[in-house]
């Protein structure tokens, strides 16, 4: 199975994205590939009720209660009540920007599977830190706080999206080879810390400036699962990168 995930991040208003999903429910897209769109929370509900149904909804975060006095955050559980079947976590913006820790991220990834959704786990190296050829330390570090904290049977509702930071927004896609190298490399560390069976099984996904065009030899990429888009899921060209996904 692969993987077509978009990003919308903070874009969008309630009337682009009536447009943007009459455009998705319009398309031709390949039934073989699992498709999840990310929306603002606030979107969430119109976004999971107006979207074709072999394609699904997720949170682009959420938090680890299931409900409180936690002022601004919202709880897997709600996720799902509106729609919702996936959430996207540790993404690049929610590390460096919201300076959210990999042990955080861990603590979110197990609530998140035990409300039922499924998780699409991002990890990714800053470009300084591949530029210092610690690229794997990075990933294996971020990735370790979800082994340790996750039984080998939730690997079968946790995506990997590899998200370079350099990559992210930039125009500066990662070449095919790039990508292949470290999906190789995480597949081979989840061998290792996990089992044969989930480094197998577990898709691992590339985002990073991709789009219609340089998906294509991507997709080719013996580890690379598919893709987890951000600018170009805001456009019809998205439908034409989850039909490249193979
Ligand atoms: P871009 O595709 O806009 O580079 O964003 C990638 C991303 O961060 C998706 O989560």
């Amino acid at each position: 199975m692969t993987t077509g995930l978009g990003n919308f991040k903070m874009n969008g208003n309630s009337s682009s994205l009536k447009e943007l999903v009459a455009s998705f429910n319009a398309a031709e897209a390949d039934k073989n590939v699992e498709v999840v769109l990310a929306a603002p929370f606030v979107y969430v509900p119109q976004v999971a009720s107006s979207l074709r149904s072999d394609w699904a909804v997720a949170g682009e975060n959420c938090y680890v209660k299931a409900s409180g006095a936690y002022t601004g955050e919202v709880s897997p559980e709600m996720l799902k009540d509106v729609g919702a079947k996936w959430v996207i976590l540790g993404h690049s913006e929610r590390r460096n920007i919201l300076g959210e820790t990999d042990e955080f991220t861990a603590e979110k990834t197990v609530k998140a599977l035990e409300a039922g959704l499924k998780v699409s786990l991002c990890v990714g190296e800053l470009l300084e830190e591949r530029e210092a050829g610690i690229t794997q330390n990075v990933v294996e570090r971020q990735l370790n706080a979800v082994v340790k904290a996750v039984k080998e049977e939730d690997w079968a509702n946790i995506v990997i999206a590899y998200e370079p930071v350099w990559a992210i927004g930039t125009g500066k896609v990662a070449t095919p080879e790039q990508a292949q190298e470290v999906h190789a490399a995480i597949r081979e560390y989840l061998k290792v810390a996990v089992s044969a069976k989930v480094a197998e099984e577990t898709r691992i996904v590339y985002g990073g400036s991709v789009n219609s065009k340089n998906c294509v030899a991507a997709a080719k990429q013996a580890d690379v699962d598919g893709f987890l888009v951000g600018g170009a899921s805001l456009k019809p060209e998205f439908v034409e990168i989850v039909n490249a996904t193979q």
